[in-house]
C-alpha cells in the first residue's frame, strides 16, 4: 500500500467519523431522553447519551 493511499484514507475516515459524530450528537439533542439511572451517571434509553451525575 503506498503512503499517499494510507493517507487519503486516514482522511476519508476522519471525514466519515465527523459526519457519524455529528449524525449522532443531532439525534442526542434532539432526543426526549428517558433517562435510566446508573452509579454515578445516568444514560438514556433511547439515544444512549450518558450524563455525570455530581453530588
Ligand atoms: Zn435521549
Amino acid at each position: 500500500m503506498k503512503v499517499q493511499n494510507i493517507e487519503e484514507e486516514i482522511n476519508q475516515t476522519k471525514n466519515h467519523l465527523a459526519f457519524l459524530e455529528n449524525r449522532l450528537k443531532e439525534i442526542q439533542k434532539n432526543c426526549d431522553h428517558d433517562f435510566k439511572r446508573n452509579h454515578n451517571f445516568e444514560r438514556c434509553l433511547k439515544c444512549n447519551k450518558a450524563e455525570a451525575l455530581y453530588y
